[in-house]
Formats: C-alpha cells, structure tokens, sequence
C-alpha cells in the first residue's frame, strides 16, 4: 500500500463582489402585489401602493402668513398713510372682499380677503389715537408681502407621493394635508426568524451564573427582529432551531408556506456540520457565496418550494437567506444585503448609499484582499476614530460607532486620508 497522502483542500471559491451579490439578490425580489390601506396614523415606514394625487390645493387659499394688516397696495402710496380697519379676520374665520381705502386686522393663517395684496406685519403699524379703528402704515409693502399663496405647496391634481415611496413622518403630515386618513400601501413583507447554534440560549431562560460552558446568549435574533420590523415586515420568531434534520425540515417547510423569506442567522460558514444547509438544499435550491467583505463574509441565498395548494403564492418558492452568525457580520449583512431585497419586495426604491468623505483620525496599516467595513465614529474635530477592536465578533464597536467607513479591498489607510463614511443613521433610515 502506498501510503495515503491527505486529500488537497478544495481550490479556494473566488469571492464575489458586494455589488454583484446584490444585483444578482435584488434580480430575484419581484415586488409583492398585494396591497391593503392603513390608518395614516399608522403608516411610518410603510410603501405607498399607489400614486397619492391631490383632489385640492394646499394651502386651499391666499392666507396671511403674519399678524398684521391685509392692505391693498394702491392705498398705500408712502409710509405713514393712515387707513380706517373695516374686518377683524382670525385664522379659520371668512373674509369679507377688503374695502379700497380700507384695510383688514388679519392673523396668520387667515384667508386672505379679497381685493387685498399684501400685509403689512404690525410691528410695521401704529394705532391712531389708541383704538382700534384707524391704523398708520409705516412701510410700503411690496405685492404680495407676507401672502402665502393657495396652492404654493401643492396644487390640485399633482401627484403629491409616487408609488413606491416609504412614508416617513413628514410624509405622512402631508398626506394628511390632503385630506387622507387612510393611505392604500404595499402589505407587509413576511418574514420567519430563526437562529441556528446549539451554543446559542436565550436571555431569561438562564442567568448569567448558571450559564454552561460554551454556551453564549442569542444577540442575532435580538437586533434582527428590531431590523425587521422597522422595515415593515411581520415577524414570525420561530426562535432557536435545534440542530436535528427533522426539526430543520420541519421549520424550513412550515415557514416557507406562510412567508416570503425566511432569515437565519448561523451555519453558513464553509465546512460547518450544520442542518440549514442540506435542509434547504433538499427543499429548493441553495447558493453559498464567498462575498467579498469584512466582516460577513459567508452568506446563503436560496428558495424553499412551497407546499402545493398553499395559497395563491404556491408556485412563488419562498426566499432564503442564511446570514453568517458572528453578530457584527450579522448585522452589517443585514444592512448591506437583506435591507435593500426587502426594500425592492415592498416595491420601495432602493436607497442609494451616499458616503461622505471625512478624514481619518487613525491608521489601518494592514490592507485587507477584502473590501471592509469597520466601525467608526466621528468626533469632534470633523473626523473619524476607529473602534480598537474591529473583530466580526465584537458588537461593542457597532454600538460605540456611528458608522461604516467603506475601505476597499487592498488599501490601508493613514492619518488624514479621506474615506467613504456611511452613518448607522442613513444604513437604518
Ligand atoms: P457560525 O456562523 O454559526 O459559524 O457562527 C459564528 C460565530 O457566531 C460563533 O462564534 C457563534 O457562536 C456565533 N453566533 C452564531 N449565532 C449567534 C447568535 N444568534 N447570537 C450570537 N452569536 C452567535
Ligand atoms: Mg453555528
């Protein structure tokens, strides 16, 4: 017998770009059709399903946009011109057309009356005598002085809101502006959560002191929840999935019956013995990609069939996504990749990533063959700290930091360098 030389280990997966990971993710999030209305009140964060056209103007009409006297400038040939005050007009109150010769006590937010052209502000204005009745105007107004027009900030039939638009809170005041109470909107992506790891136990369930060895609380499925739902999906937390192949099965099947996407975190990492793989190999289909980032790089996308006769979506397989447990590659994941598919699902635009040029206040003397993602924060002086302690596993730096300054593959980084900074703040708009 010869004797056996060990296997040579498998020829290294050339990684994938970012980028192309997620053109190729965002190709297969055909937006979801279904629609419903929700309760303006209620819809921070939600996508508009259809265009929001606007049966009225906004404002409705002229309206003073000071405390003063509504004039007509014909009578107001110089300053100090005395005019007689015939209408007092109070916010939500009509006005009577402005009598030439006259002018009218307005409020801001009071319509306009008519025939009139400006306002003069009171500050601009003295009583003649002390009363009431007669006015000197103490400045020529110029047309349309302190006049907010109807219609300046919306006009009649203009589409106010596009399709696809996520409603955020001054979105939804506008709307309201409209007269809508209730806005027809995408419906809520559904998503099943669960964590693989059977180190993985659950704060509450063991206290810090009894804790076994090896054994470490689930953060994952903590922040990934939170994402979720300000995304606007409805969560089903199926929790911890022991690591049997019956219960994988059973989880991956019933999940993927009632949900567009089922989200794990754990397990995708190459060699490990875990069920997720197979399991979802055995129920659709399943790619591993090598991406190339830091932290995350190992991350799964896949479908898992439906059952037939589920619903109206049983011949739709339903979405996998297997992101890498290490919690910092979790989240940035997450952020980077699961956040725009699920935008796309809900037919939202995905959002640009727009990174500002900020100096470096560090060093990275080592390059990375990886394009990295390191957790930052800005200070004082306009730049940018590094946490010490940029590993995959550290979630302290993605609280300390701010932000992600994106470094590509191969370069280090000086004292002062510019660097492309993304804010935490922007990534979880
Ligand atoms: P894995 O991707 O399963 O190889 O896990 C990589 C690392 O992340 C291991 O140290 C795990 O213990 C840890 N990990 C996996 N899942 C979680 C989780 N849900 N919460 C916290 N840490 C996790
Ligand atoms: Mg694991």
């Amino acid at each position: 017998m010869t004797a056996a030389h060990p296997p040579s280990p498998p020829a290294r997966a050339p990684l994938m770009a970012l980028d192309d990971a997620l053109v190729r993710l965002l190709a297969q999030a055909a937006p979801l059709s279904d629609t419903e209305t929700a309760a303006t009140f209620e819809a921070d964060g939600r996508v508009l399903a259809t265009d929001l056209v606007s049966e009225l103007q906004v404002p409705p009409q002229d309206n003073s946009s000071m405390d003063g006297y509504a004039v007509r400038r014909a009578d107001v040939s110089e300053a100090g011109v005395v005019l007689p005050v015939s209408q007092r007009i109070a916010a939500g109150h009509a006005a009577e057309p402005l009598r030439a010769g006259t002018c009218a006590r307005i409020f801001t937010g009071a319509p306009m009356p008519e025939g009139a052209d400006a306002v003069v502000m009171q500050e601009d204005t003295r009583e003649v005598g002390g009363d009431l009745h007669a006015v000197h105007i103490d400045a020529v107004p110029a047309p349309g002085q302190w006049v907010r027009r109807g219609g300046e900030d919306v006009t009649r039939g203009a589409v106010v809101l596009p399709r696809g638009q996520r409603l955020s809170p001054a979105s939804l005041g506008l709307a309201a502006s409209l007269g809508l109470a209730r806005l027809p909107v995408v419906r809520r992506p559904r998503v099943a959560l669960f964590s693989t790891g059977d180190e993985l136990v659950m704060p509450g369930d063991v206290t810090p002191a009894d804790m076994k060895p090896g054994a470490i609380y689930n953060s994952n499925r903590f922040f990934l929840r939170t994402l979720l739902q300000r995304l606007g999906c409805e969560v089903s937390d199926l929790g911890i999935v022991p690591d049997r192949r019956d219960l994988t099965l059973a989880a991956l099947k019933t999940a993927a019956d009632h949900h567009d996407l089922i989200l794990t975190s754990g397990g995708v990492s190459v060699g490990e013995e875990d069920h997720i793989k197979p399991s979802v190999q055995q129920l659709g289909t399943l790619d591993l990609w090598q991406i190339a980032m830091k932290p995350g790089k190992p991350f799964a996308y896949g479908t898992v069939r439906r059952d037939a006769g589920a619903g109206a979506d049983a011949d739709i397989a339903c979405h996998f996504m297997g992101l890498p447990g290490n919690p910092v590659s979790s989240f940035v994941t997450f952020l980077l990749l699961v956040r725009p598919f699920l935008l796309a699902l809900q037919g939202a635009g995905v959002p640009e990533r727009r990174p500002v040029k900020l100096p470096a206040h560090f060093d990275l003397p080592r390059a990375d063959r990886r394009r990295e993602f390191l957790r930052v924060r800005r200070n004082a002086a306009g730049g940018l700290d590094l946490f010490p302690n940029q590993s995959s596993g550290v979630l302290t730096s993605a609280v300390w930091g701010d932000g992600l300054v994106d470094n590509p593959a191969g370069s280090t980084i000086a004292q002062g360098d510019l660097v492309s900074y993304i804010s935490f703040a922007d990534l979880l708009a």
